[in-house]
Formats: C-alpha cells, structure tokens, sequence
C-alpha cells in the first residue's frame, strides 16, 4: 500500500481562524486574556444554551482540576469516576490528593452504569466515606444515561461532574452535553471535535463560580494594586492566540458534527453485511452523539475467528490509524489499588472494541482505501 497515512482525528481548520489570530497580532493581544477569550466564551455559551457560563482554561484537565476544587474536594476525599475513559478524566482528582473510585460502564451506551454507580456510592457511604463529586463522561461523544445517573447523584446529594470533553454538539433529550453536571468540562485539544491547538473549558450554572474558576486559573490575585494572594492559584488560562482559532473553529463546528455523522454512517454501510462486528450507534433517539470517533465491536467467536488486535495490526500496514477502546482506569497500573464497583463490561469492550479513523477531513479517496481494506481483511 503506498497511500499516505490516514488519521483517526486530525485537526480541521475551517478558514476563518487565521482572522482572529491575525486581529490578536494586530491588536497586540497576545496575551492570556482579549477579546477572542471573551468572544470564543460567549459563542459557547450561546452554542451550548441553557444559561450557562464559559470560562476558558488552557486544556481540559485543567478545567476538570479547577472544577474538583470548586466542589472543595480536599486531601484524603473520594471522588467516583467512569473507570472506562481516557486517564485526564481520573488524573485531577489526584492533583488534589484524593482518591478515585472506579466504576464499570454499561452496555447500551459504554458509559458509567447507573446501577453500579450505586452499589459504589453504598458501599462508600456504609464504610464512611460519602464521596464529593462523580466525575460522568460521554465517550466518543455519546451521551451517557443523564437522566438515571443524575437521578442517583441527587438521591445521595453528590454533585455531578460532566466530562465532556469528546462530546461537544452531542445531546440527551434535546439537552446539549456539557450542560448536564453541576460543573462540566470542554477539550479543544488537537483531536476533538474542534481544536485550539489545545484548550479546554469549564461550565458552570452561576457567574460567580465561573468568576471563582477564571480567579483560580489566574494565579489567584486578590483585588489589591500589588500583586496579593490569600489563596493557591494555577496559570491556567486560555490564550488569546488560542481562543482565535477556537473562534474559527465554531463557524465550522455544525459542518464538522455533520461530517463526523456521515462517518458513522459510512460504517454501518461497509459492516453492513459483516457478521460479528457492531457499529457503536445511539441506543435511541433520545441520544444524539456527534460521533466524535466511530468505534466498532467485534465479536471474535463469529467475526473470521480474528480478533480487534488482528485487524489493528492489519490496518496499521496498510497506513490505516486504529486504535482500541480506552483502557479503563480499575486495570491501569498507576490506579492499582483503587476501589473498582462493577462487572467486566468496559474490560469486555477493551478487549474486542476498535476506533476507525473518523476525521471531519477524510477525503472520498480514503474512504475508498478505507473500504476496501476493510473488505479484503
Ligand atoms: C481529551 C479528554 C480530556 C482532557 O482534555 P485535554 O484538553 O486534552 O486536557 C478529558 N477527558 C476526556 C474524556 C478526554 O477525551
């Protein structure tokens, strides 16, 4: 094969993001704060609807750690967390030196189990510890369960935080993610739905805690004419440089949701008629999903007697990127030890789950190569 690599998300650009960063050169903006923050900030507020605030953060780690000290998560607390997502999910609850508890997925929507999440927070609660945040994520861009997993926090009082990182444009109920938890997150790293170059956000329902947010993750200075601190404070604020091309990026954002669709779409077509492979899909319509990536699940006692593993490593010859599912965190070797509530649902998808390239940028050329590929495996 000589055709020239074919991505699994690379970055889109839609055109118009070079005028905003030229205006921050223009007007000397090039600092972590101007006018593309607050404009990039005020799209997403008007994009994601229902009253809520942006504040712009360097990445969305960031904004997942500032979000664990907004719910005062302190030395010592436990946090729950989706045990099946990428590590930036688990890794701020860390920073603040408290401790995670894992918990499985379910199968509809390979998200965190509403009936595992409360066995967790029981068994938590009868050994003394209630835990101070869960930490729900949309993977690949499906929604998860929000409404059953919302119904278990309030039953305990533990507030959420939506990780929605992979789930910018995706929705519930005609609900946008990333205005379903107490505190929620954004990526624009370079490989999502729409990128900065890299970059995040936080979402919160009330101004003053985006204020407290954009307070934090700016070195914490108190109101004083010399620099004063009564508090710790992190530099974690998005560029104006960045929040530019973050600009650009919204103009472009339906268009590329529409795009990373159509490549869901695509592979339902080519697996169509391929016994043992199932094509990650909404369970119904109350779930929309931007499909950030497209994955697939393969049933190895039925699919050609071949495993994930088998086509990875032929798609990787042929200069196709795939990737395995996320790894989850109870069987990572930096979180052994940590409390895991569950079956082997995310394990089982680990093992047998494959994401295919889904850019918004994939021509009709690699396409073809994509499929045929797929068909000759
Ligand atoms: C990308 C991602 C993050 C972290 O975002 P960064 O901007 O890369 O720090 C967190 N959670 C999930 C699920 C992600 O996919």
């Amino acid at each position: 094969m000589s055709n020239s690599k074919i991505w699994l998300s690379s970055p889109h650009m839609g055109g118009g993001e070079q005028k905003y960063v030229q205006e921050a050169f223009d007007t000397n903006w090039v600092a972590p704060l101007g006018p593309n923050v607050v404009g990039f900030e005020q799209d997403l507020e008007k994009y994601l609807g229902n009253d809520v605030f942006v504040g712009a953060l360097s990445s969305g780690t960031a904004a997942l750690h500032i979000a664990l000290i907004l719910l005062g998560v302190k030395r010592d607390d436990e946090v729950i967390c989706q045990s099946m997502t990428f590590s930036a999910s688990a890794n701020p609850i860390v920073y603040q030196g408290a401790i995670p508890v894992f918990v499985d997925s379910e199968k509809e929507t390979w998200n965190m189990c509403p009936n595992a999440l409360e066995d967790a927070i029981k068994d938590r609660v009868a050994k003394g510890k209630t835990p101070k945040a869960i930490i729900a994520v949309h993977l690949y861009g499906m929604p998860f369960k929000a409404d059953e997993i919302r119904a278990v926090a309030d039953k305990y009082g533990i507030p959420i935080i939506e990780d929605s990182a992979e789930a910018l444009g995706s929705s519930y109920k005609g609900q946008n993610c990333g205005t379903f938890g107490d505190i929620s997150i954004l990526s624009f790293n370079g490989n999502k739905i729409i990128t900065t170059s890299g970059g995040g956000a936080i979402v919160t329902k009330t101004q003053a805690q985006k204020d407290k947010a954009v307070f934090l993750s700016t070195q914490a200075r108190d109101n004083a004419p010399h620099y004063q601190h009564s508090e710790i404070g992190y530099n974690y604020r998005m560029s104006n440089i960045c929040a530019g091309i973050g600009r650009g990026q919204m103009e472009v954002l339906d268009k590329h949701i529409d795009l990373r669709r159509a490549m869901h779409d695509f592979y339902i077509e080519v697996f169509k008629n391929v016994e043992g492979v199932t094509v990650f899909s909404e369970p119904n319509t109350d779930f929309y999903s931007n499909h950030w990536l497209s994955a697939i699940l393969i049933d190895p006692k039925t699919f050609k007697n071949k495993t994930r593993e088998d086509l990875r490593v032929a798609l990787e010859i042929d200069n196709i990127e795939s990737r395995p599912l996320w790894k989850p965190m109870h069987l990572q070797p930096v979180f052994e030890g940590c409390n895991y509530y569950g079956g082997i649902v995310s394990e089982t998808l680990f093992e047998n789950g494959l994401c295919l390239p889904s850019g918004s940028n994939l021509s009709d050329e690699d396409r073809k190569i994509i499929k045929m590929r797929l068909n000759q495996f």
